[in-house]
């Protein structure tokens, strides 16, 4: 059962209904139905979260499998995964848990998330973060907003892997405590988001338009801006997101996110789509990925491949070119790097001593 935790991002509206203010479809939800995402309802003119605490899935998992490369390589996180999403992807890997609430799960407070990481720890795991992941994390911000402080009371990282779909609001809240995030950057274009992806206005009055590829946008400038260790993955999707084109204007923003002025160094993960749900196109052809990251390569320092067969992702040393580390699938050595200096949180190169944008 779900907890009596106040919810957050409602408003009243007129004849029991409420507003859903939490992510840009802005849902107007009558009484005993549920907004877009199927987790945030109505219930006699009050705006509930019943899955509060509903976890579908809790596993360990290797860090870079999220991924991140860029943030305490080679070590393990904790995943906790829910329910719902409040986008449409036709080809989700997770539909079905991101697509459906009447599935498999148990039921968790913040604490119990929180000892399962310490009893990880305990056992030598290494672990010490937690990955709110698998299906959209930001639909159950409240959730967020209890585990996440509890988290770092305890010395404990907070992970998000989203699609950063979420008002500023709550986007500002959150990221807060956020130590790393892989966001999705789905593709770059405004329709796709709109009408394929489900990210157009959905609200029973009809009325609201918005750009959810926008907001999206702003969220990783945000993220950034905030000082939380960024990386970004675009599923590549033939016939949706694969034209050159697209997936230059995808380069060029990250690139500007970090200035023009050098090669931009927060990691792009170009992965490769299989068919999944309702998507039946072919698989990404591996070259194509191959090529794809070779040509962002001259605007981004570190672009990795992933879901092909053979991928090898491993960093060199801007500096010298040596080795930091080697990844092969999900086996990680990450033997040429050194530990940071004094109070730093970044790794150094083991050869040369250069700074590596590589975090503790
Ligand atoms: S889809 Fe967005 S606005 Fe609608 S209920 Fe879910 S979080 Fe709220
Ligand atoms: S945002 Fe992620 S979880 Fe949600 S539908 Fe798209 S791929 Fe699935």
């Amino acid at each position: 059962m779900g907890t009596e935790r106040r919810p957050l991002f409602f408003s009243g509206e007129a004849e029991g209904i409420v507003r859903c203010g939490l992510c840009p479809h802005r849902c107007l939800i009558k009484s005993g139905n549920f907004g877009a995402c199927g987790v945030r309802g109505n219930k006699n003119g009050k705006g509930i979260i019943p899955f509060y605490g509903f976890a579908s899935a809790l596993a360990m998992d290797p860090i870079e499998k999220k991924p991140l490369y860029h943030f305490r390589p080679g070590s393990e996180i904790l995943s906790l995964g829910f329910a719902g999403c409040n986008l449409r992807c036709p080809f989700c890997q997770n539909w079905r848990i991101s697509q459906n609430t009447d599935i498999e799960g148990r039921w968790l407070q913040p604490g119990d998330v929180i000892s399962a990481v310490l009893r990880e720890t305990n056992a030598g795991s290494g672990c010490s973060a937690i990955a709110y992941t698998y299906s959209e994390p930001l639909v159950h911000a409240e959730f967020l907003l209890d585990c996440m402080p509890l988290a770092h009371r305890h010395g404990i990282a907070n992970v998000l892997v989203t699609n950063g779909c979420v008002n500023i609001e709550a986007a500002r809240e959150i990221l807060a405590l956020t130590d790393a995030a892989n966001i999705d950057l789905k593709c770059f274009s405004a329709a796709t988001y709109s009408k394929v992806l489900g990210g157009g206005a959905s609200t029973s009055d009809g009325a609201s338009t918005y750009d959810a590829m926008e907001t999206v946008l702003e969220f990783i400038a945000l993220a950034h801006k905030t000082g939380v260790h960024v990386e970004l993955t675009t599923l590549v999707v033939p016939g949706l997101n694969d034209s050159d084109e697209e997936l230059d204007r995808c380069a060029d923003f990250i690139a500007g996110l970090n200035g023009a002025s050098a090669l931009a160094e927060i990691p792009w993960h170009l992965s490769a789509y299989h068919p999944d749900y309702h998507w039946n196109a072919p698989p990404t052809d591996p070259a194509f990925l191959l090529r794809t990251a070779e040509r962002a390569r001259k605007k981004l320092r570190y672009v990795y491949t992933g879901n092909i067969a053979a991928e090898e992702n491993n960093t060199l040393c801007p500096h010298c070119g040596a080795a930091l580390v080697r990844r092969r699938a999900y086996r990680v050595d990450t033997g040429g790097l050194a530990p940071p200096a004094n109070g730093e949180r970044m790794f150094r190169c083991a050869s040369c001593g250069e700074k590596i944008a590589i975090s503790t």
